[in-house]
């Protein structure tokens, strides 16, 4: 979730805290509110959620003026609807996350939640709608509990053990000695990349908000724990607006529409069978991820014949 908002480069010290990826919930938030390009309109009507419909229209950003970043990006999701967006690093995936949860204004177009345009609702009515599961979690320098529960303040420790459990992390947290109550970070215990991004999806699914992001989701995880929690991603996608970004192509055949970005530009898009019928960037994907799909079977089938 914090991951996403902060631009790191103008924030030192949030930045070398941020290397360990554990900060202080408050300082962040007092850096937040100090950003002052962000505004709440003058008189701020929350956020009214209907169906729940993403729209960006023709979208133009950069994070600084001469380096456009988007370039002209159309789509919208239909209410309980999955877009998935794909491309090489760099390509802007991120930055689309980051612009639907309002961390930065569009230079150019708009984006709207049910026709209502992102920046004529309250930040914070915003961001009570939409869940993100980042590509870098961030975790705060408080317990395990805390920070899965985080998701949705004043969650009971039963609710909390149950997406826990769903985010396959429970057996993890109860191997350590104080269980849920483990602080993490600088005083407590260091956690992978594939743990911290476990916890991030429990936040999520607490939450359990309307909209949903998931940034390469489980970049973090081997095959094998990512296709164990993909089931809980799917129920989590269902039924919701959902943005995935993906970096493994399998998980997203099911996509309303996929998008391929080339340059912060969409250079593609259409379903899976559509775009591999198209024979062009994204079949060229799939084709090289599937060789590199069945190079890992071929191995995995070496090391353990049955
Ligand atoms: P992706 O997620 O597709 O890998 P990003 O959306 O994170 O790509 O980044 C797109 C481009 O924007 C990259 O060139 C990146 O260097 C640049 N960028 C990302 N964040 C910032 C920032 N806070 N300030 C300036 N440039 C940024
Ligand atoms: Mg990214």
């Amino acid at each position: 979730l914090i991951q996403v908002c902060l631009p790191l480069n103008s924030l030192g010290f949030v930045f070398r805290q941020a290397r360990d990826a554990v900060v202080n919930a408050e300082r962040m938030f007092r850096l937040l509110d100090e950003r002052p390009e962000i505004a709440d309109p003058a008189t701020p009507a929350d956020l009214r959620l209907e169906r729940g419909e993403v729209r960006f229209e023709h979208v133009d950003f950069g994070y600084e003026p001469g380096r456009q970043i988007l370039r002209d990006v159309s789509f919208s999701i239909a209410p309980g609807g999955t877009v998935a967006v794909v491309g090489g690093s760099g390509s802007g995936k991120s930055t689309l996350a980051r612009l639907l949860f309002r961390f930065y204004d569009v230079s150019a177009g708009r984006i709207s939640i049910d026709g209502q345009d992102l920046r004529d609702v309250p930040q914070r009515s915003l961001r009570a709608a939409i869940g993100i599961v980042p590509q870098d979690t961030i975790l705060f320098n408080d317990t395990i509990a805390y920070n899965i529960a985080y998701g949705r303040p004043g969650a009971s420790l039963d609710e909390v053990v149950e997406v826990a459990r769903a985010a396959h992390v429970h057996d993890f947290i109860t191997s350590l000695p104080e269980q849920y109550d483990t602080p993490v970070g600088e005083r407590g215990v260091k956690l992978s990349g594939g743990e911290k991004q476990r916890i991030a999806i429990a936040r999520a699914m607490l939450k359990n908000p309307p909209i949903m992001i998931f940034d390469e989701a489980t970049s973090a995880l081997d095959t094998r724990a990512e296709r164990a929690i993909q089931d809980e991603l799917d129920r989590l996608a269902q039924e919701r607006t959902t943005l995935i970004i993906a970096h493994r192509l399998s998980t997203i055949v099911d996509a309303d529409e996929i998008l391929v970005l080339e340059h912060g530009r969409v250079v593609e898009r259409g379903t899976h069978g559509a775009l591999l019928r198209q024979a062009g960037v994204y079949a060229q994907m799939w084709q090289l991820q599937r060789q590199e799909r069945e190079l890992e079977q071929t191995e995995q089938s070496l090391a353990a014949p049955e």
